[in-house]
């Protein structure tokens, strides 16, 4: 068996995998198609490139779960971490970096690491014999994409994203909004209700599709838009046809009773599904978008039941090969039908860059152990790096697997939290401490069983 792990792919990802390996003594041959072979996004053959905003987004570790995955991730010695510090730009609490001086020294750390090679080829088919990470992200090229095809199954494996917006449950109003299944389908009670309703008058939503309408949209990437109408039409495009198409489609209001008054029948109905195990979080059914952020959260918080919603999550479309990893993937990462293969980064449906280079990072530390053969602790579900994997690999319902930001609602809830917006600053709190002293624990077992003594 070889001594190398091998890396397709030198993004966030791919770069995290190999440092952590690198770090545990375990040499790494990164497989990168650029500078030869492009994509519509990237344009240097820098490693790591940040390919549209040059923000790794909130940096605050005691109330942003982002925030707190930059601490696990400098706890744990990311190099995206120590280089977006040594390329940090003023942007509030956000941490924002000058992005070609970081891609270069990420890049220049890479190449000049002894345990580190980098092959400038295509992969273009699934490897067969060795430890292999695929970390090829958003825009993995079409013949690998093709192979993993085959590998997995093509309904496992999706080509644009379509997520709709995500609301923490407890900040749905369930004085207006109730529980039920359309024509109370299920064996179970929890089939029965299953989907959180919010109903609307006619004045209600002529007012809500005015707002739909109007509201400003983003535009697709050039090159981003080829195959993008299978199945997954924003909201409004579905608006745009006609003003009776919602409420003959997600907005259907056929089959519910509205439990706080069941004398009304409702003109259109809203309706959330349950988006996450823990049951934290849900999302609004058939609501993917295009609209901007700031524009779905005035338009979503005109639906009675959510005028207060939080939202974990907002809605996008955008290019995004990605699998099905709650079906695909076990709790290391590894393909279930091939376990020499692992996945990290976007490819596995965690979105952004932190998240993807944080789940590079775990990959990398796990395939290591692997290697050296010995098998690491389960990561707490209570860390953010364990939350996403957790949500990942079987917390998310996988016939609706959509990529996920890192956000509170993949926690488990504390038992003694306060729910709410009022307990909100201490929740996160609540939640970011039990993390950092969980991580700890998990990056050196040996120090968490001795203070467990
Ligand atoms: C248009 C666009 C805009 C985005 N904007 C943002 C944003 O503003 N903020 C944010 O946080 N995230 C953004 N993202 C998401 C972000 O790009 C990803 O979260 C992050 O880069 C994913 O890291 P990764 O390592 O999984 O993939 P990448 O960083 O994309 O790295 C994958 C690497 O694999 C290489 N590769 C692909 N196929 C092969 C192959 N067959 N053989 C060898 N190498 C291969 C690619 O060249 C690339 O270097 C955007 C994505 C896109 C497509």
């Amino acid at each position: 068996m070889s001594n190398s792990v091998h890396i397709i792919g030198g993004g966030m990802a791919g770069v995290e995998a190999a440092w952590a390996c690198a770090r545990a003594g375990v040499a790494v041959i990164i497989h990168e198609m650029r500078p030869k072979t492009g994509t519509f996004a990237h344009r240097t053959g820098d490693l790591a490139e940040m390919v549209c905003s040059n923000s790794f987004r909130s940096d605050d570790d005691q109330q942003n779960a982002v925030g707190l995955l930059h601490w696990e991730m400098r706890a744990a010695g990311s190099l995206v971490m120590e280089m977006a510090a040594r390329h940090r730009l003023p942007a509030g609490g956000a941490l924002a970096v000058d992005r070609d001086a970081f891609s270069r020294d990420v890049t220049r750390a890479i190449r000049s690491h002894p345990l580190i090679s980098v092959v400038e080829e295509e992969v273009t088919e699934m490897p067969g014999h060795g430890l292999w990470i695929i970390a090829t992200g958003p825009l993995t090229s079409g013949s690998l994409a093709e192979s993993i095809r085959q590998i997995t199954g093509a309904e496992q494996l999706a080509f644009f994203d379509a997520i709709a917006p995500i609301v923490y449950a407890d900040s749905i109003d369930m004085d207006v909004a109730w529980r039920q299944s359309r024509y109370d389908k299920g064996d179970t009670e929890e089939e029965r209700t299953a989907y959180i309703n919010c109903p609307m008058t006619k004045e209600q939503y002529e007012v809500f599709l005015d707002a739909l309408l109007a509201a400003e949209k983003t535009t697709f990437h050039e090159g981003e838009t080829a195959g993008y109408f299978d199945g997954c039409l924003p909201v409004e495009v579905m608006a745009e046809r006609g003003r009776e198409t919602l409420r003959f489609g997600p907005m259907k209001p056929v089959g519910l009773t509205n439990a706080h008054r069941p004398e009304i029948k409702p003109y259109a109905v809203v309706q959330l599904r349950r988006d996450n195990a823990l049951g934290t979080l849900y999302n609004i059914v058939g609501f993917q978008t295009k609209m901007k952020y700031g524009a779905q959260t005035d338009v979503f918080r005109m639906i009675p039941g959510l005028e207060n919603a939080s939202f974990a999550r907002l809605g996008g479309i955008h290019r995004n090969t990605f699998i099905n990893s709650p079906t695909l993937l076990d709790a290391e990462m590894r393909l279930r039908a091939r376990p020499n293969l692992r996945f990290a980064g976007q490819i596995t449906g965690v979105e952004g860059y932190v998240e993807s280079a944080a789940m590079g990072l775990l990959a990398g530390r796990l395939a290591a152990a692997e290697l050296q053969g010995e098998t690491l602790p389960a990561v707490p579900a209570t860390t953010a790096i364990g939350a996403l994997l957790n949500h990942i690999t079987g917390g998310a319902v996988a016939k609706t697997f959509q990529p996920m930001n890192v956000n509170f609602g993949l926690f488990p809830p504390l038992a003694e939290a306060r729910g709410g917006r009022r307990g909100r600053a201490d929740r996160y709190k609540g939640y970011t401490d039990r993390a950092k002293d969980d991580w700890a624990g998990w990056l050196r077992p040996e120090a968490g069983a001795q203070a467990a003594e």
